[in-house]
């Protein structure tokens, strides 16, 4: 059918329904929807006690290495690839850095080993899936949207999960790839003290998108807290504390104190005061991270389903960035 026909019948209404004696003037204008952005995009780089006084290079290197996965995010996002796609993609150049506590360069535990847990959930469907305690898997992110995607389950531990990976073809590797001095020795100094090594226990990575089409999706990865006792499991893999996703809300990834996490099911109560309170994601990312949380324990990056960005922490510092469609590009570490 020639186009023009096609809208014709929508011609007519509008000027039968236009009423030349009542102009629309800004004040008469009906109500517009708040502005929803094509996609967008944010990342954390972990939460905490962040020194200011971190040398220059080490600080120019974390933000070139936020700004090379935010790039990649961008560009994926601007190309129009799935939200799950891009989560996972950014969080496995997180992953391979060494700067953050995930994949390499993840934090130790007691026992002078690197436990990894992490977790993905894609917003269309609550699909998610997570692991825990894997100590040869490359890419724990990958493993977690195996499980995802190639499992009638949602989360694998340790032993379990890492001949689920050989199920799967996903690269492990030798424990001693995940070694990094700095973390070591941050181990070191926590054994000396029994107790956290406050400046160096942050660093897990996590990553939130609305694509194209408006999916969300949620992707968190972490080595957990230096010198976490056996077994132990923090908030990233548990869904709905660490990670959550849910389109008609938001997309959330958390870092920090993850007992906290998990008291406060942090990431879903951001989605659940969007869906009970109408609350919007910054609003609702405030609430729970100032109200419910302690001074000090984190913060969380979250995407709204409108592609709003809340970036929202109580620590002294996040590493984060944020990108969308409006050509919006940042990132910060402190505030
Ligand atoms: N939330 C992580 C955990 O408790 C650690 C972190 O984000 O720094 O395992």
């Amino acid at each position: 059918m020639n186009k023009m026909w096609k809208f014709l019948p929508i011609l007519f209404l509008m000027t039968a329904c236009a009423a030349p004696e009542a102009p629309v003037t800004e004040a008469s204008a009906p109500e517009v929807a708040i502005e929803t952005v094509d996609w967008a995009i944010a990342i954390h780089g972990g939460a905490g006690v962040i020194p200011k006084s971190m040398e220059e290079d080490r600080k120019q290197a974390y933000f070139d290495d936020l700004s090379k996965a935010l790039t990649a995010g961008r560009d994926l996002l601007a190309d129009g690839a799935e939200a799950l796609d891009v989560v996972e993609q950014v969080i496995t150049i997180l992953e391979d850095s060494p700067l953050f506590n995930a994949g390499k360069g993840s934090v130790f535990t007691h026992d002078g080993k690197n436990e990894l847990d992490a977790a993905i959930m894609d917003g269309r469907d609550l699909n998610c899936g997570a692991i825990s305690g894997v100590s040869t898997v490359k890419n724990p992110i990958s493993l977690a949207r195996r499980v995802m995607t190639d499992s009638r389950h949602v989360f694998f531990v340790r032993e379990g999960a890492e001949r689920f990976a050989d199920e799967m073809g996903v690269a492990r590797v030798e424990p001693d790839y995940f070694f990094t001095q700095r973390r070591w020795d941050s181990l070191q100094k926590a054994l000396e003290n029994e107790k956290q090594a406050e400046a160096e226990k942050h660093g897990t990575v996590g990553c939130v998108v609305l694509d194209r089409a408006g999916n969300l999706a949620a992707g968190t990865s972490t080595g957990g807290m230096t010198n976490k006792r056996f077994g132990r499991v923090g908030d990233v893999p548990v869904i709905g504390a660490g990670t959550y996703a849910k389109n008609q809300t938001a997309a959330i990834s958390c870092t920090g104190f993850g007992e906290q996490f998990i008291r406060h099911t942090v990431a879903h109560d951001v989605s659940a005061l969007m869906e009970y309170k109408g609350m919007s994601v910054k609003e609702a990312a405030q609430e729970v991270i100032h109200s419910k949380l302690d001074t000090g324990d984190g913060g969380l990056i979250a995407v709204g389903h409108n592609g709003e960005i809340a970036l929202v922490f109580n620590s002294a510092g996040m590493f984060r960035g944020a990108a969308d469609a409006n050509g919006r590009f940042d990132v910060a570490i402190w505030e």
